[in-house]
C-alpha cells in the first residue's frame, strides 16, 4: 500500500448558492467523499494515475448530479451530445471523443481511443461505429434525458441562449461537468474531463473538455490539468496548456500556476470557469473565476477535503 500519491476531482463551477439553498449540499459532498475515497483505494493499491482518473470520471459520470454521461445537459434540439478526453502524462498519449451520443461513460471509450487507436480523437459516427468495435456499453435516450434537464433545457430555449450548467435563473437545476486528475506513487500525472457541454447548445458544437490543451492536460514534467467553464474560452486560451506552461516556463507550483492561469482567462476573454490542478510533486490546487466551484482532493495520501466553494 502506497500513500505517495495525489488526487483531485471535480463537479463544475458556477453559482452555486441554489445548492445551499435546497439542502442539495449534502448529497454534492456525499458523492465528492465516496468517489475520492474510490479513487484513493485505485491509487493506494499502486493503480496507475490514468486509472484513478478514469474510475473517478466514470463515478462522476454515472451520478446524475453532475453534468456529464447520466445527468448531461441537452442540445439546442433536446438530445445529448457529449465530449470528453483523457491524457496520459508520462507520454502525453491522449484519448479523446466528441460530440457522441448514448455512450454511458464517454471518459471509457476516450481510454479505448488513447490505447486502442492511433488518432487523439474520434467524433460523431465514428466514434459511435469504434465504441461498437469494443462492446462500449450503450444506453437508450430515457438513461440521459432526465426530467431536471429537460426544464433547464426549456428555460434556456424561452431565454433564447446557452448556459452554463451552473449558471441558469432557475437555481435548482444547476450541476456541473466533471473532472479529475492524479499523481501515482511512481510519478506519473494523468487527467480527464467528460461533459454535456452548455445548455441550449448548438448541435454539433464541441467545447474545450475533449480538446488537449484546453480543456484537458497532463504532462509528468509540469502538472495535470482539468478545466470547467464557458468551453469557447478555454479553447481560445489553450487554458490547460498555458497553467502547464506557466510551471514548465516559470517554475511555478500548482497554486501559483492555478492562480496565473485563471487570471490570464479573466484578462485575456473575460473568461468565466475553473481548473483543479496537481503539479509533479503532488500539490493540489484550484482556481475559478466563477462564484463557486465544487471540487474534491486528497493531497499526498492525507484526507479528503471536499468543497463547495
Ligand atoms: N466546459 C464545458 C463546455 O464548454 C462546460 C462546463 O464546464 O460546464 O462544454
Amino acid at each position: 500500500m502506497s500513500d505517495n500519491f495525489s488526487l483531485m476531482i471535480h463537479g463544475g463551477s458556477g453559482a452555486l448558492a441554489h445548492i445551499r439553498r435546497e439542502g442539495s449540499e449534502a448529497d454534492f459532498m456525499e458523492s465528492l467523499h465516496r468517489i475520492l475515497e474510490g479513487g484513493r483505494e485505485v491509487l493506494a493499491k499502486n493503480g496507475s494515475a490514468l486509472d484513478a482518473v478514469e474510475y473517478c470520471a466514470i463515478a462522476l459520470e454515472n451520478d446524475r448530479l453532475y453534468n456529464a454521461g447520466h445527468g448531461s445537459v441537452l442540445n439546442e434540439y433536446g438530445e445529448v451530445e457529449m465530449d470528453a478526453a483523457i491524457m496520459d502524462g508520462q507520454d502525453l498519449a491522449a484519448g479523446a471523443v466528441a460530440g457522441i451520443t448514448n455512450i454511458k461513460n464517454p471518459i471509457g471509450l476516450a481510454r479505448r481511443v488513447l490505447a486502442k487507436s492511433e488518432h487523439v480523437m474520434l467524433i460523431g459516427k465514428g466514434a459511435m461505429e469504434f465504441a461498437k468495435l469494443w462492446d462500449v456499453e450503450v444506453m437508450t435516450d430515457d438513461y440521459f434525458v432526465v426530467d431536471a434537464r429537460i426544464r433547464q433545457w426549456r428555460e434556456a430555449q424561452k431565454a433564447g441562449g446557452m448556459m452554463l450548467d451552473h449558471e441558469d435563473a432557475e437555481p435548482q437545476h444547476k450541476f456541473g461537468t466533471i473532472g479529475a486528475v492524479a499523481r501515482d506513487a511512481q510519478g506519473h500525472l494523468a487527467a480527464a474531463t467528460s461533459t454535456g457541454g452548455i445548455v441550449n447548445k448548438r448541435w454539433g458544437r464541441v467545447g474545450d473538455s475533449p480538446i488537449v490543451g484546453a480543456g484537458v492536460f497532463a504532462d509528468n514534467t509540469t502538472c495535470a490539468v482539468s478545466a470547467t467553464g464557458y468551453g469557447e474560452q478555454f479553447q481560445r486560451t489553450v487554458l490547460c496548456k498555458m497553467i502547464s506552461d506557466f510551471i514548465y516556463f516559470k517554475g511555478m507550483d500548482a497554486g501559483e500556476a492555478a492562480t496565473a492561469g485563471i487570471e490570464y482567462l479573466v484578462e485575456k476573454v473575460q473568461g468565466l470557469g475553473g481548473v483543479i490542478v496537481i503539479d509533479r510533486h503532488g500539490r493540489c490546487a484550484t482556481g475559478h473565476s466563477t462564484s463557486g466551484m465544487i471540487y474534491g482532493l486528497i493531497e499526498r495520501g492525507g484526507e479528503s477535503i471536499c468543497r463547495l466553494s
